[in-house]
């Protein structure tokens, strides 16, 4: 195996959890009569500001880090093979695989090698070089490195799509127990350059069209949840004040996956917390694209998800006084409340109601999901019992999974995203 080959083997395996950009996450071996093998590193999709869906080379630039989260595979204190790419193999390797097409971009992120600073500035020479030297125009997603100067993060806002800053652990004395070596500020003012970056970019191509771009692709970040013992209440109270007050692009949550199982700062856990991970997404969704405040899904007295039913649906079980909701003349914001309707039939419906009243014929050729939406609206022809009809402790029961549930918990692989409709 090539010197190359062999650092891309390690230090793509190293990237791997990190999933502030979306990854595949399979892994299947050629049994040597089939074709190829499929490792869940190396190649992974992640999704641009239009919309369109991307695959990048996920890498690492260098597993040294003098850093020793408690979390993470690469703390200086653990025994692992290490190794460092140079700027030109990076180069070289995007360059081919984009040529070859096998990747529409490059996310690079890397272990911190003698300072923040240091390790920013050779993120930033890799991008650089591939956008002036190359003329390379393909997606580049760069991990801003905590703790890097303000300077450097503008630098590196020039040449990358997007930049994330990882802010890992949902408190800060959590983060500080379990990553000595970070605090809130080495990460929030990192975050707040891209933003104030961002801004005055969009004032200046206002301006003049041939202004250059700071992170067109705006910025992430991830959570690593169940790690630490916050709750769902504090994890999305947070995200939504990075939405709303940084203009982040995406929040991702990652279910802490037990590396360090000796580490006695960290909860001893059989399997990721992945339902829980994907009710956090679905929260997510909701406050994105469904109107849905963070107080709403969770709040102090109710400080966790309901990991047996997805938070759109628990919502409506805890708030019976809103429905049932009349299809023929609620507002927009009302009908996205109802558990079974969607963005898309939400507004097939305000179209369709100008035109005369709604069956629940119509409302199935729509898309609405009727055996879960029925409970909470009226319309013509429904003669299903309410919300208000049933018992408050039968409600829940009504949408359980029955039987598979228990096959899914003795093989409990990633879940589907499933977003609530
Ligand atoms: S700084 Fe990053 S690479 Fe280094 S130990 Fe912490 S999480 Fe791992």
């Amino acid at each position: 195996m090539s010197n190359v080959l062999k650092k891309l083997e390690i230090l793509a395996g190293a990237a791997k959890y990190d999933v502030s950009c979306a990854s595949s996450g399979s892994n299947r071996s050629n049994s040597g009569k089939g074709l190829g093998n499929a490792s869940p590193w190396g190649i992974c999709h992640s999704f641009t500001e239009d919309g369109r869906c991307v695959s990048l080379l996920k890498i690492m630039f260098t597993n040294y880090c003098m850093y020793d989260c408690a979390y993470c595979l690469n703390r200086r204190s653990n025994d692992v093979p290490r190794t460092a790419f140079t700027v030109k193999e990076i180069v070289d390797l995007t360059i081919e695989f984009y040529r070859r097409n096998y990747i529409e971009g490059l996310f690079l992120s890397s272990g911190v090698v003698k300072s923040p600073d240091h390790t920013m500035s050779l993120l930033i020479r890799v991008a650089k070089e591939l956008r002036t030297n190359h003329r390379y125009n393909g997606y580049i997603h760069l991990k801003s490195i905590p703790g890097a100067s303000t300077e450097l993060i503008r630098e590196a806002g020039l040449y990358a799509d997007r930049l994330s800053v990882n802010i890992e652990i949902p408190s800060e004395p959590n983060l500080k127990m379990l990553a000595p070596e970070k605090d809130y500020r080495s990460i929030l003012t990192p975050m707040n350059s891209i933003h104030q970056g961002i801004l005055v970019s969009k004032e200046d191509t206002r301006k003049f069209r041939s202004a250059p771009k700071f992170v067109p692709a705006g910025q992430s970040t991830q959570l690593i949840v169940g790690a630490t013992p916050d709750t769902d209440n504090q994890i999305l109270t947070l995200a939504s004040g990075l939405y709303n007050h940084q203009d982040l692009k995406r929040v991702y949550y990652s279910g802490y996956i037990p590396i360090n199982t000796n580490d006695s700062r960290l909860p001893v856990l059989s399997t990721p917390p992945l339902v829980r991970e994907n009710r956090l997404y679905q929260s997510d969704w909701l406050m994105r694209f469904y109107f849905f405040r963070v107080d709403e899904i969770v709040n102090d007295r109710h400080p966790n998800l309901d990991l047996d039913i997805d938070p759109k649906l628990s919502y409506a079980i805890r708030n019976p006084w809103m429905f049932p909701v009349d299809v023929n003349k609620a507002p927009y914001e009302l009908i996205l409340r109802v558990p079974g309707i969607g963005v898309r039939s939400a507004k097939l419906i305000l179209t369709s109601r100008r035109y005369g009243r709604i069956s629940s014929y119509q409302l199935q050729k729509m898309g609405v999901v009727m055996k879960r939406a029925k409970y909470f609206i009226t319309c013509n022809e429904l003669g299903s019992s309410t919300i208000n009809e049933i018992k408050p402790e039968n409600m829940k029961q009504l949408f359980m999974p029955k039987k598979e549930i228990k096959k899914k918990d003795k093989h409990p692989g990633q879940l589907s995203f499933v977003f609530p409709d």
